[in-house]
């Protein structure tokens, strides 16, 4: 497998489209500047295709395993992790207080785009840290910053995310791993959870676990919920690693894909803890990390179709396979090579034409993690965080759909070989699969949208949303180089609007009519999204010349004319299905219903 960092497609969408004085007009950010920034992404491609691609078949043959009560992580995972913390990348944009560089989260989500390509189970061991990271910044005590903090931000400990138990992942309400407090001010922590990323390893010499338990006596569901730091060993009272916590490892899951990614489950047993935030108000804690892995999920799935599409492309301008209709590369041959056949074509652009037009929808939304903490004004910074909230399940669903399409196209444009290990396809098929099951599956996310989203401050996000996207569409409409492409945009976007007051009156008057609709509803939103960004990104390249903008046009145009027409359909499931859908229970559903 091959992979080149798409830097050239980041640093056009930072400089041609969204502007990086954007970024480097914000307190803290004013030694930055587009020399800087793409050598960072440079310097990150760089590590990725040579020390994290090489060991990602390998990671997958053998696997993370527990021997003897010990996580091992594949070979070569040590010696990356080791020249990952050694080159800074475990530090990117956090708080320089504790040893971050203080860089943009911008940054951050491109070079996750790049981790994710290279080898995803490598990439979770970090991931986890980091949103870890984040949240202990945000909500915990100054003597828990103090003390596990700047480790974890320099990657010498790792973090987890604690949530789900045997008997409760969507619902979290339902958990039952408890905390008693203890006179010393920690708590006791028991219970199980499962599927813990990176819950236990051998790449450093502790692991914090963020842990969502219930306060004895705290009310049952989702209001008596309390986020716990609780240290696979214990830290002295100088810094230092001790003994072990009762924490432990009963099992490693076998799992379809990301299989060099050790997903544990976990015992605790009497383990100690310490309260993060306020008691019972965990999952609002706990948010600050969720909602960073939403977004982070999203970009694993574009990195993974990104290498996916490269490959595929490379195999189909190599394979000499049939004849091609006229025009052909070389008469003389008997074959030509796949990208010659209309239908492989296709596939290739209806992946690269998403792919791009998902990295605008992604880097557009982390822009916007950066201004909602740093943009000047109050009313801008909370402009920016309504346009994260209301896009974070749109990236995440959007982008790791994106992740399984594409890596399916690229298998089937591999034909045989595609499902044959060697070319690492099947394996991008497996790896993929995970990303819109975890982190809230996509289903929870489209309820998100539809039930909290869309009528949240009175609808404002959305409100404010279409209205700028109103504007946009009204100022481009006379714009002779965005024909083909404002027309279907627009036009989408009516389709979107008209959905969205349907589902509004939905969540006030039949609710399962909403939900029913809410996955089609989040992507016809997501679609239209792109079409839009796809549309404005091409609208600030108006009037320029050469290859690059001519590609990009040719792109955007594409994606209106083959993807974007799926929104046809989609608006008339949403506006027009819900009767049929109601009209089945559980038990018409088995087919076993008798006369
Ligand atoms: C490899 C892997 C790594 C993971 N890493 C972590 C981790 O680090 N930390 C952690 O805490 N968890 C982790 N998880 C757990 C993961 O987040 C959950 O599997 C996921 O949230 C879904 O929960 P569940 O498996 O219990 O499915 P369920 O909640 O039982 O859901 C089953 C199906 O029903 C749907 N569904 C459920 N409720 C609703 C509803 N109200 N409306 C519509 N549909 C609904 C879901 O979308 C899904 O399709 C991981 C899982 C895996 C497989």
């Amino acid at each position: 497998m091959k992979y080149q960092a798409p830097v050239d497609d980041m640093m056009f969408l930072i400089e041609e489209w969204l502007g990086i004085e954007r970024l480097t007009g914000l307190p803290g950010f004013e030694d930055l500047d587009s020399d800087a920034l793409r050598f960072m992404l440079e310097e990150a491609g760089r590590f990725c295709a040579s020390e994290l691609l090489p060991i990602n078949a390998t990671g997958d043959a053998v696997g993370a395993v527990l021997d003897s009560g010990e996580v091992r992580t594949p070979p070569g995972f040590r010696e990356a992790y080791r020249k990952f913390v050694e080159g800074g990348w475990t530090s990117i944009d956090s708080d320089p207080e504790y040893g971050g560089q203080g860089l943009p989260r911008l940054l951050q989500f491109m070079v996750d785009e790049m981790l994710a390509a290279c080898n995803l189970a490598f990439k979770l061991y970090t991931e986890l840290s980091h949103g870890a990271g984040h949240l202990v910044a945000a909500s915990a005590s100054e003597d828990l910053r103090r003390r596990y903090l700047p480790n974890m931000i320099a990657g010498r400990w790792t973090g987890t995310m604690c949530l789900t138990e045997p008997h409760c992942g969507t619902d979290l309400g339902l958990l039952n791993t408890r905390a008693t407090p203890q006179p010393d001010g920690s708590y006791r922590i028991n219970g199980t959870k499962i599927f813990i990323t990176s819950g236990d390893h051998d790449l450093t010499e502790n692991i914090v676990h963020l842990v969502l338990a219930r306060v004895d006596g705290a009310p049952a569901g989702s209001h008596g919920i309390s986020t716990f730091l609780v240290p696979r060993n214990h830290v002295r009272e100088d810094g230092s690693v001790g003994e072990r916590n009762s924490v432990k490892t009963g099992s490693l899951e076998h799992k379809m894909g990301i299989r060099g990614s050790a997903t544990a489950m976990l015992h605790f047993e009497d383990a100690t803890g310490y309260l993060v935030g306020e008691e019972n108000r965990g999952l609002v804690a706990m948010f600050t990390m969720m909602n960073i892995e939403r977004i982070t999920v999203g970009i694993q799935g574009l990195g993974i179709a990104e290498i996916a599409c490269q490959n595929a492309l490379d195999y189909a301008c190599e394979r000499l396979q049939s004849r091609a209709p006229e025009p052909r590369p070389d008469p003389s041959k008997r074959a030509d090579p796949l990208v010659y056949h209309p239908e492989i074509r296709r596939m290739l652009l209806r992946m690269r034409s998403q792919i791009e037009g998902g990295r605008a929808l992604a880097i557009y939304t982390a822009l916007h993690t950066d201004l909602m903490h740093r943009a000047p004004s109050p009313e801008e910074r909370k402009g920016a965080a309504d346009t994260v909230a209301l896009l974070t399940p749109i990236v995440k669903s959007y982008l790791s759909d994106l992740a399984v399409t594409s890596s399916l196209s690229a298998q089937q444009v591999f034909g045989g070989h595609g499902y044959i290990r060697e070319w690492g396809m099947e394996q991008l098929v497996r790896d993929s699969r995970i990303t819109p099951i975890y982190e809230g599956t996509n289903e929870v996310q489209a309820l998100d949208l539809v039930t909290r989203k869309l009528s949240l401050d009175g609808g404002r996000l959305v409100d404010a949303e279409f209205s700028r996207w109103a504007r946009f569409l009204e100022a481009a409409r006379k714009d002779r180089e965005l024909e083909g492409i404002i027309g279907p945009a627009a036009a989408a976007f009516e389709r979107l609007a008209d959905a969205t007051g349907c589902m509004r009156q939905r969540v006030l008057e039949d609710d399962a009519a909403a939900r029913g609709a809410a996955t089609e509803f989040q992507r016809l939103f997501a679609l239209t999204t792109v079409a839009i960004l796809w549309a404005q990104v091409v609208a600030a390249i108006s009037g320029k010349q050469g290859e690059i903008y001519e590609r990009k046009r040719k792109l955007a145009r594409f994606y209106m004319s083959h993807v974007l027409p799926e929104t046809i359909a989609l608006h008339k499931v949403i506006t027009e299905g819900a009767e049929d859908l109601a009209e089945f229970d559980a038990a018409s559903l088995t087919g076993q219903v008798r006369a």
